[in-house]
């Protein structure tokens, strides 16, 4: 059979660990046998950051601006024992903070469904995605213990030195203040980042603060989502047959619960922290969740949610075979190469993606798994594969349907 042509290079970032293991084996076994891939190659391993200077990430984002699509592997984010380890030369910034940061993009994540594996909420039967507003509130701000009585305000400077006041507290004894910021154009890209991907994924788009009790800074999101939806998105949700709808924080984790899913969640920043874990969990496995990162102006980045498996690695390097789950990088792939198709118009492309991510799930409702998807499958008696053997089973599994 001829091999798919593509006709824009696919941003491919590499990594770290166990995970870089399996990005080879799945190149190998699932892409390179049908695509003759056109990849604009670059190697965020540790190592090599390290010797750039961590230009090579920089690098790499700049190349998904100018293309539009990229791939991802799980990348390490140093630590101190990192930096021992990898004897680095200074302690980098996550990977994907850096990137994130150049393309001013939102996260979505997405469980991958698959019979035999049940999510924990009975009624939920389609995924549920989860956008996370990545920028300020409780992760970017100040805290003070205060010591003893007397008087907490919060005090605004202007330019011209002009002051406005507000008092958050007369103690009279010992007590605690936090003072929580957000950048309104930060939380415009977040809206529009979610408009769009709801639009692109055909999907209804939830959003939910505590606007009751927080009536000037909740309350701004609520606004700001609301007038960008109105002006620029009302229409084209409309005629995709998709809804936008607002609700409470309380009452909306009380429907999610309630919900079949099918729709994108969006949360702001300590809401996605929390509940993209909720969500994950609940719908079986961290190793079955996807992530795309989509900036305002329409660039998208796919990865798996999971980081390097560095436990799995190092039985790995003794020379142990593991059975590590590929499956949220095999979609991390398949993702990124339905997208180039779609944008250049290539639909063996975008069939070769379908095509693959069923025959990943038809491989794993005949019962070969990975270890840690055996131990959460209600199929009887599945057969556990070490990740080589599963790639190779997904790989027959597709060759049969072609
Ligand atoms: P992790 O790599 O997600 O793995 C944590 C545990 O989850 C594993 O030990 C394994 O459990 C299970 N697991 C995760 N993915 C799996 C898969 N595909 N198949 C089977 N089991 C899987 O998190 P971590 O060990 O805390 O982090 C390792 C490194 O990843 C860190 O250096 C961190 O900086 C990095 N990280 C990167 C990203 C990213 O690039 N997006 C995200 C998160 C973390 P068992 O050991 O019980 O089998
Ligand atoms: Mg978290």
């Amino acid at each position: 059979m001829a091999k798919i042509q593509m006709m824009t290079p696919l941003v491919e970032m590499d990594g770290d660990e166990m995970t870089r293991v399996l990005w080879k084996m799945i190149k190998e076994e699932l892409i390179l046998p049908f695509i003759d891939l056109k990849s604009d190659y670059y190697d965020l391993g540790l190592a090599y950051r390290d010797q750039t200077d961590d230009q090579v990430t920089v690098d790499s984002a700049k190349a998904t601006l100018k293309y539009g699509v990229a791939v991802k592997c799980a990348t390490i984010t140093p630590n101190a024992a990192r930096m021992k380890e990898y004897k680095l030369k200074q302690m980098y910034k996550s990977p994907n903070g850096t990137i994130r940061a150049i393309l001013d993009g939102t996260v979505f994540r997405a469980p991958i469904l698959v019979r035999g594996i049940t999510p924990n909420v009975k009624s939920w039967i389609k995924p549920i995605t989860i956008a996370r507003h990545a920028y300020g509130d409780v992760y970017k701000a100040s805290e003070m213990k205060i010591p003893g009585p007397g008087k907490v305000e919060l005090v605004y400077t202007a330019e011209d030195g002009h002051e406005e006041r507000t008092l958050v507290h007369t103690f009279d004894g010992p007590g605690l203040v936090q003072g929580q910021h957000n950048i309104l154009a930060s939380i415009e890209s977040f809206a529009r980042s979610c408009f769009a991907f709801a639009l692109d994924s055909r999907q209804d788009l939830w959003f939910a603060t505590k606007d009751t009790i927080s009536k000037q800074y909740d309350h701004s999101f609520k606004d700001i989502f609301q007038e960008i939806y109105d002006r620029d998105y009302r229409k084209a949700f409309e005629q995709a047959g998709i809804a936008y709808f607002y609700t409470l924080i309380d009452d909306a984790v009380a429907r999610v619960m309630k919900s079949e899913g099918g729709f994108i969640w969006a949360c702001k920043n300590y809401d996605g922290d929390v509940m993209s874990d909720m969500i994950s969990s609940a719908f079986g496995s961290l190793a079955m969740m996807t992530s795309v990162l989509v900036s305002p102006g329409g660039v998208y980045e796919y990865e798996a949610a999971h980081g390097t498996v560095q436990r799995h690695y190092y039985r790995y390097l003794k020379g142990e075979t593991t059975s590590t789950n590929p499956i949220a990088t095999v979609f991390a792939w398949t993702g990124a190469l339905r997208k180039r198709g779609e944008l250049d118009h290539i639909p063996d492309l975008v069939a070769y993606a379908d095509q693959m991510e069923k025959a990943s799930l038809a491989t794993i409702a005949s019962g070969k798994m990975t270890g840690d998807l055996a131990r959460i499958t209600d199929l009887r008696d599945p057969q556990v594969l070490d990740s080589i053997s599963f790639i190779r089973a997904i790989r027959a599994n597709y060759e049969k349907q072609n």
